[in-house]
């Protein structure tokens, strides 16, 4: 790693500024408060990853959209075209929260959830 990388941590709001600094195969890191930050930083520096939320269509019930998001998170690079894929899927009542709406989504190893509960419309 010719120059350094600061990469802000999220997993915790005191939002450490990490430093990677050194080998990229086995860089130096700096400026966490716990190792939780040290991982992340690791892993956002090696393969950055983001949990997908998004909605999906939705038929017969009250709302014409299904909140969903993917069961983990997926490399950032897969994450644009992945979001264009929720538009090409449909489901229909009822559906549970943590319901499969698709597996292995976007063959990015995650599987689209729902994310609540929608049930048929009432008369
Ligand atoms: S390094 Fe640890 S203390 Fe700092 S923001 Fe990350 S999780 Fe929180």
């Amino acid at each position: 790693m010719s120059k350094e990388q600061e990469i802000i941590c999220i997993i915790c709001p005191l939002s450490c500024a990490i430093t990677l600094s050194g080998d990229p195969e086995n860089p130096q890191v700096s400026g966490h408060e716990c190792n939780r930050g040290r991982d992340y930083a690791l892993q956002e520096a090696a393969d950055p990853r983001r949990v997908l939320t998004g909605t999906v269509r939705i038929s017969g019930g009250s709302l014409p959209r299904l909140p969903v998001k993917t069961s983990a998170a997926i490399p950032r690079k897969m994450i644009l075209e992945a979001a264009r894929l929720l538009d090409r899927i449909s489901t229909t009542v009822p559906r549970r929260c943590g319901e499969l709406i698709a597996a292995n989504f976007a063959d990015s190893g995650a599987d689209l959830i729902a994310t609540r509960d929608l049930f048929p419309t009432k008369e």
